[in-house]
């Protein structure tokens, strides 16, 4: 394997962190962007999205404290929100919770965050940033079955000046308005169709500036959307530099308002006193801006009997998640480390099929949050899945779910409750919720007895144990990589 240059097409979280990887086993690397790099923390029309709260992970914070040592310091340096000490309040359908942050963590914009990344690659000697050219083909070998470079066209130059460039490696990671499928079906490659989820979901953010005095005294609150009455979801925070953001999301349609008056009323309209008096006298910076996501859409790389080498695909490219589980850029750092991975055995051990496989290890990855997002978001009227195969194991795990989630709050259970955020943020494997014993145990768990009855009656019906019951119902997610309990405890 030549490992001169590598091209990573996007300047987005995933690419930063592949270009991060590949920068430790590459001569050069260049990150190639349509949009121009901003000098300070600022949205880009490349990342529409970015305007939208974006939440961290303890899984993406402890990859990125290892690949960008000192981070959280120096995103609080440029100021984030330190968050050691602050108050979460969570409301779900069956009550609220209080927790308290014990890491050493920050909340900040996407904007910020994608800046202070970019601070570090920029001082990455051998990555080079290229700003300004839009990547609209790929170059391959005469015979097709190796991707040799890019074409790229200039958008700065009033005549958008073409040329070309080469690289042993590139990925791509321009998001989910990626080209791959296009170029490779023009190169003669068949795609296998994606799976979708249809989830017509609207997201409502507005921003404000926090008056002298009032910052220690504003908590993070978080709203759940309640599926069976479709609610609003919405969410509050400080994000950096005496400014909070309040979010407001619904699924199928139900958008919620962009018109200032309207957007503060629906806020009104949770009926949550700690929400109301958070964002009191607090001054609004500007309107409300929406962000819509029809559907979502992962792709089957890893089937198709034939990839071209030399190109490989991450990030929302691959697979786009559900934005209100926060799991995108998480996922983005875990395939980083899966790349990273790939690499070094391809170096010391080349094997032909290394994209592919790579493509495999990605979706090993891939499937534990899309599996997640179809099983919680199949739950809201109007949502649809599609794919060749349909998902294993959705309604077990979602009256399981369900039922953890109302006794944990109930009773404030923040172990269960710990265990099931972490699941969800990627952490632990859903499988850490799925041994028998765990399951007849919370199942039998609360005073009606309903789940425990709904328990014995999905064991009935086929006639084994639960053990075998369960593993053939639910994903073992053997090809995921996770965390541990133990890395949690020494990550802060
Ligand atoms: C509303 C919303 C809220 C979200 N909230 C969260 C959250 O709370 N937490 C979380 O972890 N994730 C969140 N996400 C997901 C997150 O934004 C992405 O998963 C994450 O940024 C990884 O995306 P990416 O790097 O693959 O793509 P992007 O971040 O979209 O970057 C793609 C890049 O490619 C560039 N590009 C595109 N085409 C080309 C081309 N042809 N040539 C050159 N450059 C090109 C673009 O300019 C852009 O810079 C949210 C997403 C949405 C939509």
């Amino acid at each position: 394997m030549n490992t001169e240059r590598a091209i990573i097409i996007g300047g987005g979280i995933a690419g930063l962190l592949a270009a991060k990887v590949l920068s430790g086993f590459y001569g050069e690397v260049v990150i190639v962007d349509r949009d121009a790099f901003p000098r300070e923390p600022e949205n880009r029309p490349g990342t529409p999205q970015a305007y939208q709260p974006h939440r961290f992970t303890p899984r993406s914070r402890l990859i990125l404290n290892r690949m960008f040592p000192g981070l959280i310091d120096e995103l609080i340096r440029h100021g984030a929100h330190p968050a050691r000490g602050t108050k979460a309040h969570l409301h779900n359908p069956y009550g609220s919770m209080t927790t308290v942050e014990q890491s050493h963590d920050a909340t900040f914009s996407r904007a910020l965050f994608e800046w202070v990344i970019r601070g570090y690659i920029q001082r990455t000697t051998n990555i080079r940033l290229l700003g300004m050219n839009d990547v609209t083909h790929l170059q391959t070998s005469e015979d097709r079955s190796r991707v040799t470079g890019i074409v790229l066209r200039e958008r700065v130059s009033g005549d958008r000046k073409r040329s070309m460039m080469t690289a042993d490696l590139i990925v791509d990671a321009s998001g989910r308005f990626s080209k791959a499928v296009q170029w490779l079906n023009e190169l003669g490659y068949q795609v296998p169709r994606p799976e979708r989820l249809k989830i017509d979901l609207g997201y409502s953010t507005r921003r404000y500036r926090i008056p002298a005095g009032r910052k220690d005294e504003l908590d993070t609150i978080r709203i759940e959307g309640d599926p069976f009455a479709a609610t609003h979801a919405g969410a509050f925070s400080i994000i950096e530099n005496d400014v909070a953001e309040m979010v407001l999301w619904n699924l199928n349609g139900r958008y919620p308002s962009t018109e200032p008056a309207l957007f503060e009323q629906e806020i009104r309209q949770l009926g949550n006193p700690l929400l109301n008096d958070a964002l009191r006298g607090l001054e609004p910076i500007g309107q409300p801006r929406g962000f819509r996501v029809l559907e979502l859409s992962r792709q089957h790389f890893e089937q198709m009997p034939q990839w071209p080498s030399g190109l490989l695909v991450m990030g929302d490219a691959f697979c786009q998640l559900d934005p209100v589980y926060g799991q995108g850029m998480t996922l983005a750092a875990i395939e980083a480390e899966v790349l990273e991975e790939c690499i070094r055995r391809q170096l010391e051990q080349p094997r032909p099929r290394f994209e592919l496989e790579t493509l495999q290890r990605l979706q090993d990855n891939i499937e534990v949050a899309w599996w997640l997002n179809v099983v919680s978001d199949l739950r809201w009227r109007g949502v649809e899945h599609s794919g060749a195969q349909p998902l294993q194991g959705v309604t077990f795990a979602q009256n399981y779910f369900d039922h953890i989630l109302k006794w944990s709050t109930e009773n404030a259970n923040h172990e269960i409750l710990g265990l099931y955020w972490l699941i969800n943020s990627l952490f632990l494997s859903p499988q850490e919720l799925f041994h028998a014993d765990r399951v007849a145990d919370l199942m039998a768990a609360g005073g009606s007895g309903e789940a425990k009855q709904w328990l014995d009656r999905w064991i009935e019906e086929s006639d084994r144990p639960l053990v075998e019951r369960l593993s053939r119902a639910i994903p073992s997610f053997e090809g995921a990589a996770f965390a541990t309990l133990d890395q949690l405890m020494h990550s802060s």
